[in-house]
């Protein structure tokens, strides 16, 4: 080659490098370019003109990267794996710990964050975490009834104001992304989920969802909120006979009448995220549903946030197809993050997927960093720490469970309990256990059966609210029967996702209670104590019989960390409130009528409507 033509090779060079430094050169410009004091419309026009100049710099590579979350731990090799294939997302759900205290958690997300900054255009890192109840994955939290709960409470600015402790404490373990709220429509019992969603009313679900993503995502770019997620799109508590991730036989009219709304509401209020659902749709999954999720919640809908997948979506629900129907964002854990990456890199050579579908999913991705300022504050805040289980926190989550309890019985006024009784006999599993009163995604997806850090049993709070003796009488066997009341705490065990569903494959989990709950409440009943009965469940459960045994009868839901809220209403310091989220079965037989594929051929009548609540 002659002297001449490697001049000219350098200087082809020369200008290019020249090029790619003034590019980042103004880049950096651009990212420092405020948009404080500017109207909202402003702020989503300059939004828009970043996205676009960073988009148009970034290679397949770092675009493809921007579309995976993993791990922080399980999915990489090294933390170099962050800058190396250009993750976009970290997500931490079951499995070890990002450190001891929110402190490690902080510093662990922030070596992470300083990896993705390292790389050539520097894009920051969005960091999620299912913080379902409250930052429930962290020992120390405030923990909040579960979305049936703040149903029962019919108070959209109480619902709001938990999502604003929750985004807080969520943002000091060192998140800045919640897969919350769920948004499902319960169809039936069965499902194994149906407490994570507010209720079988497809306006009540709307009003809460919306309170839920307005109190997490505030304005967004503060550095005390969280994006939020709706999901699971769509259809996820509707399937059949209640199966999770099962099919769903509603027509498009019924999902777009029933189903659709708490969506349209969503989008709305500018929720950043959208979840795909495990389920099918008259056959087809929903995660390759191009008509739902592109033409319906983005096109029709005009949401212009992030759809991303369920765990492991990619390789479970049919690769590129999903991305073709409208999928922005990988979950590419357990194996799927290479196997992604390489697959997109072929699927755009052979043109089975089209490099515009890779831009808008990385548009709507780094338009939410943007949104989220995270270009200009991507690390978490030391001084949030402080704020993580906090006393006015707790107290919010206390009145939260207060305004959850539903009455449904009351004979002769034995609630609220008199002041003048000597002995107190309290009864049950449930009754002294924060783990079983919170159910399940606390401390574990699964939920735990033991105390965790912070959170106050039903019992202590029993003990705080009386001068009476109070005894404790577990398992119903020490015979108390001196006792002038017995509160009876039962209730289901905790459980997520497809281990709380209820099918023939499901032997342990039943919609009646368990014999030996059932006998705590008959033995203390039949010897004429005065019972009250506190039902700690994540459903409606078939109690025909043990209402007719006990004297009051309260649903509880699942009340989370501050099981104190329980006693304050027994002994009359405050009303109930709650109203039923679902109508209540009146026996396991009912709601195989009105619920699965006959759903809308309803013609039983359920033991308690929908709204029901007694007051004292
Ligand atoms: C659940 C989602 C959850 C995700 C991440 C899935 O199994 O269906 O609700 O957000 O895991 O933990």
């Amino acid at each position: 080659m002659s002297l001449d033509n490697n001049l000219k090779k350098l200087d082809v060079m020369n200008q290019k490098i020249l090029k790619s430094m003034l590019f980042v050169f103004f880049f950096v410009l651009l990212i420092l370019n405020s948009c404080e004091g500017d109207t909202l419309e402003n702020i989503d026009v300059k939004i828009e003109k970043k996205v676009d100049s960073v988009l148009s710099l970034m290679t397949l590579e770092e675009k493809i990267g921007q579309m995976s979350q993993v791990r922080h731990f399980e999915d990489i090799s090294s933390d170099s794996d962050i800058s190396t294939k250009f993750i976009g997302s970290i997500i931490h759900t079951q499995g070890p710990a990002p450190g001891n205290g929110a402190l490690e958690w902080q510093n662990r997300f922030r070596v992470l964050q300083e990896k993705a900054l390292s790389t050539r255009l520097g894009i920051p890192l969005l960091f999620a975490v299912d913080a379902v109840h409250g930052q429930n994955t962290f020992q120390g939290a405030t923990i909040f009834p579960h979305n049936i709960g703040l149903g029962a409470t019919r108070n959209r600015t109480l619902v709001k104001e938990a999502a604003v402790i929750t985004a807080i404490e969520t943002q000091a373990t060192g998140f800045n992304w919640t897969f919350s709220p769920c948004v499902a429509i319960p169809y039936n019992e069965k499902w194994g989920r149906v407490y994570e969603a507010y209720s079988e009313s497809t306006t009540l679900t709307s009003e809460m969802a919306t309170a839920a993503i307005e109190g997490h995502q505030g304005t967004l770019s503060s550095g005390r909120t969280v994006m939020a997620t709706a999901k699971h799109f769509i259809g996820d508590g509707a399937t059949d006979l209640g199966i999770e991730g099962g099919n769903t036989s509603l027509s498009m009219h019924q999902i777009s009448e029933r189903l659709l709304p708490p969506y349209r509401a969503a989008v709305a209020a500018k929720v950043g995220a959208v979840m795909a659902s495990f389920n099918t749709v008259l056959g087809i999954p929903m995660h390759s549903n191009k008509i739902l999720i592109n033409d319906t919640l983005k096109e029709s809908m005009g949401f212009d946030g992030i759809v991303i997948t369920d765990w492991k979506g990619y390789s479970r629900f049919g690769g590129r197809d999903i991305i073709n129907a409208g999928i922005d964002m990988v979950m590419a854990v357990d194996g799927d993050l290479d196997f992604f990456q390489k697959d997109m890199h072929a699927a755009i050579s052979d043109k089975t997927v089209a490099i515009e579908r890779i831009d808008d999913a990385v548009r709507r991705i780094l338009r939410q960093k943007f949104r989220l300022g995270l270009f200009k504050n991507p690390f978490p805040d030391i001084s949030l720490i402080s704020e993580i289980g906090k006393q006015a926190h707790r107290d919010k989550a206390r009145q939260a469970v207060r305004e959850s309890l539903v009455l449904l019985k009351n004979k002769k006024n034995v609630l609220p309990i008199e002041k003048g009784i000597k002995k107190i006999v309290v009864v049950g599993e449930h009754a002294n256990n924060t783990g079983l009163q919170s159910g399940g995604w606390t401390m574990n997806w699964q939920g735990i059966q033991e105390n965790y850090k912070g959170a106050t049993t039903i019992l202590q709070g029993i003990k705080e609210s009386t001068s009476a003796a109070v005894v404790y009488d577990k398992q119903a066997s020490e015979n108390h029967f001196d006792a002038d009341i017995a509160i009876v705490v039962i209730g289901e065990t905790p459980y997520a996702e497809m281990f709380g569903d209820i099918n023939e494959n499901t032997t342990d989990r039943k919609l009646t209670l368990s014999k030996a709950h059932q006998k705590y409440i008959s033995t203390y009943s039949e010897k004429g104590i005065k019972t009250v009965v506190v039902l700690i469940s994540g459903r409606p459960l078939v109690i025909t019989e043990q209402l007719q045994q006990s004297d009051a009868f309260v649903a509880a839901w699942l009340p989370g960390s501050e099981g104190n809220g329980i006693a304050e209403v027994l002994f009359g310091t405050y009303n109930f409130k709650g109203k039923l989220p679902h109508s209540w079965p009146k026996s396991t037989k009912d709601f195989e009528g009105k619920y699965g594929v006959n759903f809308w051929d309803v013609t039983t009548k359920p033991l308690f409507k929908f709204g029901y609540g007694l007051k004292y």
